[in-house]
């Protein structure tokens, strides 16, 4: 039987390394196919879910540049890659009969809708998934900015950064210090201040200007997305 939850409205955002598996690069399609599967549970609670996915299992633009490219040129090419994983993931979901948009911010038709505000809004309400593909579609900015931008335009409750390898928000690399502690609830000035691992300050800023928490959890534990939204389980809430 399916538990209650406080959430109407959320975005998932998942990096696109969650997408690799033990491969180390691209997509590993039993991962993807996985996650598909938490999704799944947290549709069947009714919540209405807008997903952003990072590319950065297929290509940064960071490193692009790093290595000689045009900054803007790898920029793209990564906002492409986000583009890919959203399709990959798009049909796990449309296999367990989940119904799917993705839609990109670079338009290109034939693979994905432009991105028009309200006819998002108006999937969401039909409760089908929606992907937001090719980040902002603006070089220099990340998936980590799309899912702010994206969060408070559709008027999501929160942001769940399902990270993998750790529960939340720790005050130093938990990998690295065995006494590294875990916050409950950190505001987003001290995210910033002591730049602690969550997302890009340009992402934080907005998020906090706009009152949008943030929830940051494992995707390693099966069930633990919807165990979040049904109140239970580790996490920390980036707010106020
Ligand atoms: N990107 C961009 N504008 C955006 C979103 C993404 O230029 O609005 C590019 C940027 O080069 C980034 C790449 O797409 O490195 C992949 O996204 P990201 O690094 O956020 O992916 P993640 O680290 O979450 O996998």
């Amino acid at each position: 039987d399916t538990p209650k939850t406080a959430y109407k409205r959320v975005l998932l955002k998942i990096s696109g390394e969650a997408l690799m598996g033990d491969q180390g690069f691209g997509l590993h399609p039993p991962t993807v196919e996985r996650i598909a599967r938490e999704i799944q549970t947290v549709h069947e609670m009714g919540v209405e879910i807008c997903m952003v996915i990072g590319g950065g299992n297929i290509f940064r633009g960071l490193q692009g540049s790093a290595q000689g490219m045009e900054r803007t040129t790898a920029d793209y090419m990564g906002m492409l890659a986000t583009v890919m994983n959203a399709l990959a993931m798009q049909g796990a979901l449309e296999a367990l009969g989940i119904h799917t948009r993705v839609i990109s911010a670079i338009t290109m038709n034939e693979v994905a809708e432009p991105y028009i505000r309200r006819r998002a809004v108006r999937h969401l309400e039909k409760k089908r998934v929606c992907i937001f593909a090719a980040g902002t579609g603006n070089p220099y900015f990340t998936t980590d900015t799309a899912s702010a931008l994206r969060a408070n335009e559709m008027s999501c409750e929160a942001i769940f950064m399902g990270k993998n390898g750790v529960d939340g928000v720790y005050d130093k690399d938990p990998a690295k210090h065995d006494d590294a502690k875990r916050y409950d609830e950190v505001s987003y000035d001290d995210v910033l201040a002591k730049r602690l691992a969550v997302m890009d300050a340009s992402a934080i800023a907005l998020a906090r200007d706009n009152d949008l928490p943030i929830i940051v959890f494992s995707l390693d534990e099966p069930g633990g997305f919807r165990g979040i939204l049904a109140g239970e389980g580790t996490y920390t809430k980036v707010q106020g």
